[in-house]
């Protein structure tokens, strides 16, 4: 995600084209700073971001800050997500699909580059290496992280639609974790001081797991079943 070096709460970032000589001279897309992706919308609030410049506005390296007008880093910060978890916050999962989705696309540009050279100068050896390299990092990357980037867009492809607030945090609650999570949230909610002491030690909790659950939707990772609230 992008953040800001004075630590701005920010959502979006400002990312500049690259000048050109017509009239849309030093024009500016707005960026959401969570995934890196372009958004819909200039810097001066017009709409309709067409493909060109939202593609030029994703590959600015250091868009600005709209707080403090600082440049911005781009900071990795997420890691593997697996179907083990007990909770996933859907921000994670947001945030590492687009890091790896920024990772794969630069090894493909990097790929599509050097395909390009050797094709511009067929029979150069060290072009020919240059692009065989490029294939292979292109490779190792998708046998390490190909499957796990795969998942997440479909965990959220199906699990946003279930989420009552996908982009600003639902949390996915693993089945075999449930009952656990819904005694903590009678405890969090004041409806039991606790689970262990009359009368609350009596709770048909099978009972109450099955009516929480109505309010939850149910999504498949990988073949476990977590649960997401609507
Ligand atoms: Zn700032």
């Amino acid at each position: 995600m992008w953040k800001c070096p004075n630590g701005c709460n920010i959502e979006e970032v400002i990312a500049s084209l690259p000048k050109t000589e017509d009239e849309h001279d030093e024009m500016s897309v707005m960026v959401d700073a969570q995934t890196g992706k372009a958004t819909n919308r200039y810097f001066d609030g017009i709409t309709g971001v067409v493909p060109e410049h939202a593609e030029l506005a994703e590959a600015d390296e250091n868009p600005m800050c709209p707080e403090c007008q600082s440049d911005c880093d781009w900071v990795d910060g997420t890691s593997e997500i697996t179907n083990s978890e007990d909770f996933i916050d859907s921000r994670n999962i947001i945030s590492r699909i687009a890091q790896l989705d920024r990772e794969q696309n630069a090894l493909q540009k990097a790929l599509d580059e050097a395909q390009a050279a050797s094709n511009r100068i067929p029979g150069a050896v060290e072009l020919s290496e240059a692009l065989q390299e490029a294939e292979y990092e292109l490779e190792d990357w998708k046998e390490l992280w190909g499957d796990e980037l795969k998942s997440l867009k479909q965990l959220a492809e199906d699990a946003e639609p279930l989420a009552g607030d996908w982009k600003y945090g639902a949390t996915l609650i693993r089945d075999s974790y449930f009952e656990d999570y819904a005694r903590e949230f009678a405890r969090d909610i004041g409806v039991i001081q606790d689970d262990t002491s009359w009368p609350a030690n009596c709770i048909d909790w099978e009972k109450a797991v099955e009516q929480l659950k109505c309010d939850y939707g149910e999504v498949d990772f990988n073949g476990e079943t977590y649960w997401v609230r609507g």
